[in-house]
């Protein structure tokens, strides 16, 4: 990839994806999605929850990844995906994926699709999913 495009895009799902499991994804994710798809930027699904519950959540809604994982803690995942892929980023709801992308040295992106108050200590938000391509590519502090 070249410079300020990420290797890869990490996605926790409730609060992120869709509002909560068994809900359609929020406005604009498809369409976001398919630009990372046309970028060449691989798209994994890193949920706090079982794989099969993940599995079956994001079959129903058809979207498709390049990874989908269900686990307990996001970090070592995320090390995992880092060290396969190269320097990504995560992009979350909740103040542990905020630690865990800390944790692993990956830049953070906050879900805000409720509306909510942006963390201390992060930069990056979004709002509404349109506003995700430009954001990723912005963010990733990759310089080639
Ligand atoms: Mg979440």
């Amino acid at each position: 990839m070249g410079a300020g495009t990420p290797d890869f895009v990490a996605l926790d799902w409730n609060g992120t994806v869709v509002p909560v499991f068994g809900r359609p994804p929020y406005p604009g994710v498809v369409e976001a999605i398919q630009c990372l798809e046309g970028l060449g930027i691989p798209v994994f699904v890193v949920s706090h929850a079982t794989q099969r519950q993940i599995d079956d959540d994001v079959r129903r809604t058809g979207l498709q990844f390049d990874g989908v994982f269900g686990c307990m803690e996001k970090a070592p995942v995320l090390s995992t995906l880092r060290a396969q892929h190269g320097f990504g980023l995560l992009l979350g709801d909740h103040p542990a994926d905020f630690r865990a992308a800390l944790e692993v040295g990956l830049p953070f992106i906050q879900a805000r699709l409720d509306g909510q108050a942006q963390f201390g200590g992060c930069n990056n938000s979004f709002l509404d999913w349109s506003e995700v391509p430009e954001l990723l590519l912005a963010a990733s502090g990759h310089d080639g």
